[in-house]
């Protein structure tokens, strides 16, 4: 947490001088008898295990592996008549493509095992989806609620300016995003600050994504992530023989699901299901308990109540249960943690009765929980697969930026004037009028947002067949994670085989 102090420190440190960690730590929630190792061992141990299935030249590996830089400073920033003094961190774990690409958190008790386990993480999802980025990842250890607005665009923009003067920022080499306690107006006020830094960069504004539509954003990325769920979950749902290792059986409609974490991308992601899928959310786990109705909970209702109470507690027409981790263990087809790291370890895992395990956040599932799960045969959906729509839509918004046009611009109105000569057509030749409804969708133009579907629908489904390929195709990989992490060294090897260390 941020002290009043005098002066300003700052150092850019290279891996070889790793700065010690600084910030409250976050332990793994495990009992005595089972001893976690932290976010970053968690990450690198699943690593390993995809990696002893690859025959890769010595030394690879642990190239691939290694977070390459982590750049910690201090600034300090005049509040209330004080000077206080933040600690912030951003991580570039691996610059085989550039730029590297990663959230900025805000949290309380980030620090820098975490951003480096978030940085490899980016590394990973990047090469897995076939997005052109290497890793990377930022914090700053700060309670934004303890701040108003005025106090946190001063602390953003501070923190962007000490980020971007050492290129941890740029559109070419470093290109933040929103992550936990972050969102679009962070992000407008740090593109802002590179912009004033950088007047003559025809292409600052790229240098962060995730900005509000009108600073330069890009329709559907606030959604992204949970979309991504949806999509990576039907895909999911259109493999039979993968639905059946799960023991489930037919497509998400009706599917029973507890989701931990109603943030942006719980509440999207169970949102979406919910209304267009047709699944049933039977559990929603919050910080101040959880919510539990076998009928069903409205997403909606649900996240207007926490809004207007600041929590779930004294919602209508569920049971609350206070602690709300042991919902967890819930009997349900889907579990979709979607909160932060560590929740599911070696000390709840044996307890847990989902069938599939869905993960939305970055590191649910600690590699001693995640190993447990594979012995046993239950089916987990990996972090950075299915938690990869905001990269990748993030992608899209990048390359908006740098193109200077909004997707769809040149062509809606020429599909539109194409689609009614199809009709026409067809009408000229039938003798009669094709059903309104189905003119309609033939007449239709794409607009910007139906461009960003359409590509992190493909994305998503592309992805997803890599890495069924290899779960299926190999005999060494024993579950979905590992095939992911072997789609992900493969490519990320063959980059730097190709272009050389
Ligand atoms: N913070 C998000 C993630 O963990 C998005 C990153 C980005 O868009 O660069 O994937």
């Amino acid at each position: 947490m941020p002290v009043p102090i005098n002066g300003t420190e700052t150092m850019v440190k290279k891996l070889s001088r790793k700065v010690s960690r600084d910030g409250a730590v976050r332990k793994p929630a495990a009992t005595a008898e089972h001893k976690e190792v932290s976010f970053l061992e968690s990450v690198n141990k699943m690593f390993d295990r995809a990696a002893a299935t690859l025959d890769l030249p010595p030394g690879l590996p642990e190239l691939i592996k290694r977070c390459l830089w982590v750049y910690q400073v201090r600034f300090p920033v005049k509040i209330r008549g004080k000077i206080m003094v933040f600690t912030g961190w951003r991580g570039v774990h691996s610059e085989h493509r550039l730029p590297t690409k990663g959230g900025i958190r805000y949290a309380p008790v980030v620090g820098q095992d975490e951003v480096e386990a978030l940085a490899a993480l980016m590394t990973y999802k990047c090469a897995l989806m076939d997005v052109p980025y290497g890793g990377s990842k930022g914090g700053l250890c700060i309670n934004p609620k303890e701040y108003n607005e005025e106090e946190l665009e001063q602390i953003t923009r501070r923190f962007a300016n000490e980020l971007a003067r050492r290129g941890f920022i740029s559109p070419s080499l470093n290109v933040p995003a929103p992550d936990m306690g972050t969102g679009a107006r962070e992000m407008a006020w740090i593109a802002d600050e590179y912009r004033r830094m950088y007047p003559s960069d025809i292409d600052a504004i790229a240098c962060v994504t995730g900005k509000p539509p009108i600073a330069g954003g890009i329709a559907g990325r606030v959604e992204a992530t949970g979309r991504g769920v949806q999509y990576g979950l039907r895909e999911f749902f259109r493999n039979p023989k993968d639905v059946a290792r799960a023991g489930l059986t037919g497509d998400l409609a009706g599917k029973r699901i507890i989701v931990q974490g109603l943030g942006n991308v719980g509440y999207h992601a169970a949102k979406f299901l919910q209304e267009e899928d047709g699944a049933r959310i039977i559990g929603i786990i919050e910080r101040d308990g959880a919510l539990v109705s076998e009928r069903g909970l409205i997403v909606e209702e649900v996240a207007a109540y926490k809004k207007q109470h600041q929590g779930v507690c004294g919602f209508p027409d569920a049971t609350f249960v206070k602690n709300g981790s042991v919902i967890l263990e819930e009997d349900c087809d889907i579990l979709i943690p979607a909160a932060t790291e560590n929740q599911i370890t070696i000390a709840n895992a044996p307890r847990i009765r989902a069938k599939l395990i869905a993960e939305a956040a970055n590191g649910p599932v600690t590699s001693e929980a995640d190993k447990f799960f594979s012995d046993a045969g239950k089916v987990v959906i990996p972090d950075f697969y299915l938690n990869a729509g905001g990269v990748t839509v993030s992608y899209f918004e990048w390359i908006k930026n740098l193109s200077h046009i909004r997707f769809g611009r040149m062509d809606r109105r020429m599909m539109e004037v194409r689609g009614a000569h199809v009709i026409e057509a067809i009408e000229s030749v039938a003798g009669k009028k094709v059903p309104e409804h189905l003119a309609r969708q033939v007449k239709y133009g794409a607009d910007e947002i139906d461009h960003i579907r359409s590509g992190l629908d493909d994305t998503m489904r592309k992805a997803y067949q890599e890495m069924r390929d290899v779960w299926h195709g190999n005999p060494k990989v024993p579950d979905i994670r590992t095939a992911a992490f072997v789609v992900a060294i493969q490519k990320i090897a063959s980059s730097y085989q190709e272009m050389g260390i």
